[in-house]
């Protein structure tokens, strides 16, 4: 393509040649800053300097596509998050793949609407949305939707609980007579509470269930709550289990809720924005039997599947379910028969986004790229790297495990042993501070029973045994220091 006349103004590179070696610049830059991620620093502060970058306000003339990559080098790219790094083992991240970067790159460059219409992008998701619903062994008449992530994929699901378990048509009433409730455990993710609340339900709308001492679901006191809130003339409409809690990793009995939800005709919805993509491993797989009896599973690419953020999905088995919640066609939506308006099954029908990136592409490129098996094996790989990290724990005197291994989930903290609790809890804290203000790695923590936990979520198809030694002996060095002060 010939450069454009300078007269007529576009938002195309001025030069295209010299935006290709730019963008060639930018690849060979971005390879290597994965390939060399251990080099640098796994997180650190932002200068002050640096900050009052981001101050500065909005650019009314054009600058060179040169400076502002020199921008982001200078001011963004070396103040990483730090999940792209073995040792960030923070809250519950994936690492990325280079493939889901391809995917991204391409997906804007094509830069479709997955609203809907009749494309290959379409088919793409679709098949992407097939594959997930067969890792989960779900039926092939399912349907399914791309979403940001977990908390939106459990919204969606929920969503077509409530409206198919209210037993009156919601969409036009709206709520009657607030006596709808959900029912999970007391380690439920905090977006499925936020959901109850957006549904119209408020808080009371989720009543949490007691675990049992591995922080699973008591399905006693699950069984007794519903009967107790039949008979007060509440009416229980679905059980969220979880797959992989986000504190300690722990499976819910998948296995006894869809037997309590069979038998009160009750939604049986699966959390598993951690867990469900594990049924790739042999390791975990039995673990989560049960979840083929879900109605909805909603699970996160961008967690044990690596993908770059966003990426998540909601299977609902009932398709039609599914479409009636969530299915609006006003006239400028309407279809056609042929052409690029024709076509079932619109993305749009299923969610409340019109408007949809190509998040598919990446999934469906790295899935074909390194197969299911291979991502499997990954999973595999971390639970035997939280057995290790465990073991590590129980070799040291000073350490202690505070959780069962849920997972690839290990909380631990370090005690000397003649601390009181609110003692250990701020030496803990502060170990874990230390640990990233040094930049050594990345542990998340989380609190059990009072007790301040160093928590690693251990996703990251990088690490290694050896970072976990690292860690031990850090850990073991950063205490000891703090008792000496
Ligand atoms: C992370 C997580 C979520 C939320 O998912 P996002 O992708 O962050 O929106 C929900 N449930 C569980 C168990 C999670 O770990």
């Amino acid at each position: 393509m010939t450069d454009q006349p300078n007269n007529f103004e576009t938002l195309d590179p001025e030069n295209w040649e010299a935006s290709k070696a730019l963008m060639h610049q930018m690849v060979n830059d971005a390879f290597d800053y994965v390939k060399n991620i251990r080099d640098r620093k796994i997180w650190q502060e932002i200068p002050e300097d640096v900050l009052n970058n981001f101050n500065s306000e909005i650019p009314l003339k054009p600058s060179s596509a040169e400076s502002v990559y020199n921008d982001l080098q200078k001011n963004v790219l070396p103040y990483p998050m730090g999940n792209v790094h073995p040792r960030f083992w923070a809250w519950y991240m994936g690492n990325g793949t280079i493939s889901g970067v391809m995917g991204d790159f391409w997906a804007s460059i094509i830069n479709p609407n997955l609203g809907g219409g009749n494309h290959a992008a379409h088919k793409v998701e679709e098949q992407v949305i097939n594959w997930i619903k067969h890792i989960v062994e779900f039926p092939k008449s399912a349907s399914g939707l791309l979403v940001s992530g977990g908390s939106m994929a459990n919204y969606a699901a929920l969503a077509v609980a409530r409206n198919v378990k209210a037993g009156y048509d919601i969409r036009t009433e709206g709520l009657k007579e607030n006596n709808l409730v959900f029912y999970a455990s007391t380690e439920i993710h905090s977006c499925n509470t936020k959901a109850v609340e957006l549904l119209g339900l408020g808080t009371k709308g989720l009543k949490k269930i007691k675990t049992n001492d591995d922080y699973t679901i008591n399905i006693n006191a699950l069984k007794q709550q519903i009967q107790e809130d039949k008979a007060n003339g509440l009416q229980p409409i679905c059980v969220i289990g979880t797959s992989g809690t986000v504190n300690t990793g722990a499976v819910d009995n998948l296995k006894a809720i869809a037997d309590i939800c069979e038998a009160e005709n009750m939604w049986f919805h699966v959390d598993g924005a951690i867990g469900a993509i594990a049924m790739l491993s042999d390791k975990i797989k039995p673990q989560l039997s049960g979840i083929e009896r879900a109605d909805s599973v909603a699970l996160d690419l961008h967690k044990w599947l690596h993908m770059p953020f966003e990426a998540g999905c909601v299977v609902i088995k009932d398709k039609s379910s599914h479409k009636k919640t969530f299915s609006l066609i006003p006239e400028y939506l309407e279809k056609n028969t042929r052409g690029l308006a024709s076509g079932d099954n619109w993305f749009s029908e299923f969610g409340l986004q019109l408007s949809r990136r190509f998040r598919a592409l990446k999934i469906w490129m790295s899935l074909k790229e390194h197969g299911s098996e291979r991502f499997g094996r990954m999973i595999s790989r971390n639970v035997e790297q939280a057995y290790y990290l465990a073991e590590l724990v129980d070799q040291h005197q000073h350490l202690e495990m505070l959780a069962p291994i849920g997972m690839d989930i290990v909380c631990f903290r370090f005690n000397p042993g003649n601390k009181e609790l609110e003692e250990l809890n701020a030496l803990n804290k502060e170990i874990k501070l230390q640990l990233e203000e040094q930049a050594i790695a990345l542990p998340g923590y989380t609190t059990l029973n009072g007790a301040y936990c160093i928590r690693c979520a251990i996703s990251s198809h990088r690490v290694t045994n050896e970072d976990f030694d690292v860690l031990i002996n850090e850990v073991l060095r950063i205490g000891k220091q703090l008792l000496n002060q």
